[in-house]
């Protein structure tokens, strides 16, 4: 009896197949993504953000300041909307798919962010657009701005065409701090991704969601 018995719990032990923790479901994964959107927790969770530096800057014009006040908006996942892009190619796409989107010109805005574009220049803080969108989009992403209300930005900064480091931080802080040596005080600073924000050069950060692609 005893002996039939270890048999069984070897033969048992023998036959479970011992996966390594599988991955999620792709189909699923995109499936949570697209109720995220749909769902509006991704709009909310935008807003609570957003609403937290509007908080900061509000204080920050209360203050007396000697320096110009100034904020920097990434642009995409930030200030513009790529999501009905992003949906239409699944989630994928060649690099070739997505770049042909971008240069369209026609994102919508994220809401929360250009009611916070609005209070800043309307208080006479300059708003900084430091983007990892190349220079070949210039005109395209300008006429888009403008198209859908951030009419009178002080700057648009793109990333160079050759540029080739493994973050894009190393860029983007450089051009704060570039707008700081022109004798700007940068307040908030705010994009979608952690390359975003790294680097310095703000005094307060703030981190939007983003979980539909990661840029290093
Ligand atoms: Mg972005």
């Amino acid at each position: 009896m005893f002996k039939k018995l270890i048999l069984l719990i070897i033969t048992f032990s023998l036959t479970q197949t011992t996966y390594a923790l599988e991955p999620q479901n792709l189909d699923l994964v995109k499936q949570s993504l697209m109720q995220y959107h749909s769902s509006g927790q991704y709009q909310k969770d935008t807003k609570i953000v957003i609403d937290q530096a509007m908080t900061y800057l509000k204080k920050r014009i209360s203050q007396p300041y000697k320096k110009p006040l100034a904020i920097v908006l990434d642009i995409d996942e930030t200030s513009l909307s790529n999501y009905p892009d992003m949906a239409a190619l699944s989630f994928g796409g060649s690099l070739d798919d997505i770049m042909r989107e971008e240069a369209k010109g026609t994102d919508q805005a994220i809401k929360p962010t250009l009611e916070l574009y609005q209070f800043a220049k309307a208080n006479h803080v300059a708003v900084f657009f430091v983007t990892g969108r190349t220079q070949n989009y210039k005109d395209a992403t300008i006429k888009n701005l403008k198209q859908v209300g951030y009419t009178d930005f002080d700057d648009l900064i793109l990333k160079p065409e050759n540029y080739n480091e493994k973050t894009v931080s190393i860029y983007k802080a450089g051009a704060r701090k570039a707008i700081q040596d022109k004798g700007y005080n940068i307040v908030l600073n705010i994009g979608d991704q952690q390359s975003d924000l790294d680097g310095g050069f703000a005094e307060k950060s703030y981190k939007l969601p983003n979980p539909y692609y990661l840029i290093p």
